[in-house]
């Protein structure tokens, strides 16, 4: 790892303002690290020249001091997001190689602000996935392993590829897309910083579909300070995506360093589930005294319907999949598999192109749109979802300000370790992230210990709706309490 990949993303900033090094200099570490880091399988796709090509406009925009807030810093870019003329995959065969003639409006935000794109990343299939492993281009592996053990471990998902490059060093900040913790999850398990915007807070205009009323885009970096840069210019309102908001961005990184004193901070009861390993006890306690000694105020809330997110979560979102993967039929994007006739080609397209965890999604939504099923299943979990909304509603009407809670309910596990034959176990991950995109609000991943076996592991804070600059406020009490997450041993 040289000294340039090693930097954090506000550093680097400074430095290639300050003419201390240029953007191809630092482009090229990045190019190095990422070429040695084949056994991550991080990266799908590298794009070094058109690295190169977008480092030498930023060095001759920097040379005449018209830099934007991203110049020169290298990125990596999530599978999900349309890059035009870089194929786009979703990690799914079905895709193929896709290359589209657009780009999506957060990346596109990113590159006016003068970011270098590194490379295309690894995710789960269509972003179905905690782990990683339902990729079609096979399992992200994390950089860290326990203490003294050689055995793989996943970089959590579905935006592992993100999480591994952040944490290993092959990037100063990728993107990611959180619709039932994909980005906090990651985080969490790699020891970085992801953040979740409030739904709407970014444009979805060419970031490929899985749950459209779930689905949001956020970054990853390794400081709280580095994910507000980013996700300031990954924010605003596209008149594409008409969910997204038109409300001013604020300067969240302004917010970084703000006082804490007196807000008022939730603390679940019920997200004190069975079973929950000590360390992540410890860890959510020793979180409220850092943020008590900051002068916060720790209050005990209830979010009686937290139990009711999962079983709804897992109705709604496959729901929404069903509908969005249906124009998947070898016609219109990537791969073609002839069979004969018209609803021949389809079927084998579709049974060739989709993974065994995009069919089992694609099963269960159908099956719960269907007649018959959609009153019982359907109407009830968007039902439950308005219940666990107004949950939300009331901590934050009685004057909480922030929620916080453990983000994941263990360290990273190893690859394969869940049971292929049981999918709720692997679901059961995201127990402390779903009612956060349940309820469309913000929620970050700090990183805040390690495991006894020194494993890193995050805290989660939830804020109220368009409120980011809380939760980087808080964020950073926590990084600045906890030290900032040692950077792993490369092994790779
Ligand atoms: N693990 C969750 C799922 O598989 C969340 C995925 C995500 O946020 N994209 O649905």
């Amino acid at each position: 790892m040289s000294d340039l990949t090693n930097l954090t993303l506000a550093e680097a900033r400074d430095g290639l303002k300050a003419k201390t090094f240029s953007a191809a200099e630092i482009t090229e570490a990045h190019i190095a690290a990422v070429a040695e880091s084949k056994p991550l399988n991080a990266y799908i796709l590298e794009t070094p020249d058109k690295a190169r090509e977008m480092a030498k406009a930023s060095d001759v925009r920097l040379a005449k001091g018209e830099g934007g807030p991203l110049e020169g810093i290298p990125l990596g870019i999530k599978d999900m997001f349309c890059t035009e003329g870089v194929r786009t995959t979703a990690c799914s065969k079905i895709l193929d190689d896709f290359t589209p003639t657009y780009e999506s409006t957060v990346t596109s935000q990113l590159w006016r602000d003068g970011a270098v794109m590194l490379g295309k990343l690894n995710n789960d299939e269509f972003a179905m996935g905690s782990s990683n492993e339902t990729s079609a281009f096979g399992n992200v592996i994390n950089p860290w392993r326990a203490r003294g053990s050689t055995e793989n471990l996943v970089p959590g998902g579905s935006s592992g590829g993100s999480s591994s490059a952040v944490a290993a060093r092959l990037c100063l900040g990728a993107t990611g897309t959180d619709t039932g913790g994909s980005i906090r999850q990651p985080a969490a398990f790699t020891g970085i910083v992801g953040i979740k915007p409030t739904y709407g807070r970014c444009s979805r205009w060419g970031i490929v579909a899985f749950a459209s009323s779930l689905d949001q885009a956020g970054p990853f970096a390794r400081t709280v300070r580095d994910t507000a840069i980013l996700m300031r210019s990954m924010s605003g309102h596209d008149p594409k995506d008409s969910t997204s908001v038109d409300m001013p961005v604020p300067d969240y990184e302004a917010a970084i360093g703000r006082s804490v004193k007196g807000l008022k901070i939730g603390v679940p009861k019920e997200y004190r589930v069975d079973g929950m390993p000590t360390e992540i006890e410890k860890l959510w306690q020793q979180g409220r005294e850092w943020l008590k000694a900051a002068g916060a105020e720790i209050v005990e809330i209830s979010l009686p319907h937290t139990k009711y997110a999962l079983p709804a979560y897992y109705i709604v979102a496959p729901a929404e999949a069903s509908s969005n993967l249906a124009r998947y039929d070898g016609v219109r994007y990537g791969a073609r598999v002839n069979g004969g006739d018209i609803t021949g080609m389809y079927e084998n397209t579709r049974g060739e192109g989709f993974g065994a965890e995009v069919k089992r999604r694609i099963m269960i939504g159908t099956y719960v749109l269907s007649a018959g099923y959609y009153d019982a299943y359907y109407v009830r979990a968007q039902k439950v979802r308005t219940l666990i909304k107004q949950d939300f509603d009331k901590v934050f009407a009685s004057g909480v300000h922030a929620v916080l809670t453990p983000t994941t309910p263990s360290p990273a596990f190893a690859i394969g370790s869940k049971s292929k034959a049981d999918p709720v176990e692997m679901y059961l991950n995201d127990i402390f992230t779903v009612t956060v995109n349940m309820a469309g609000l913000p929620g970050i991943s700090v990183p805040a210990g390690s495991s006894p076996e020194g494993l890193p592991l995050g805290l989660q804070l939830i804020g109220r709706p368009f409120d980011e600059e809380s939760l980087f406020a808080l964020g950073q009490v926590i990084e600045d309490s906890a030290g900032v997450h040692p950077a792993p041993e490369k092994w790779w």
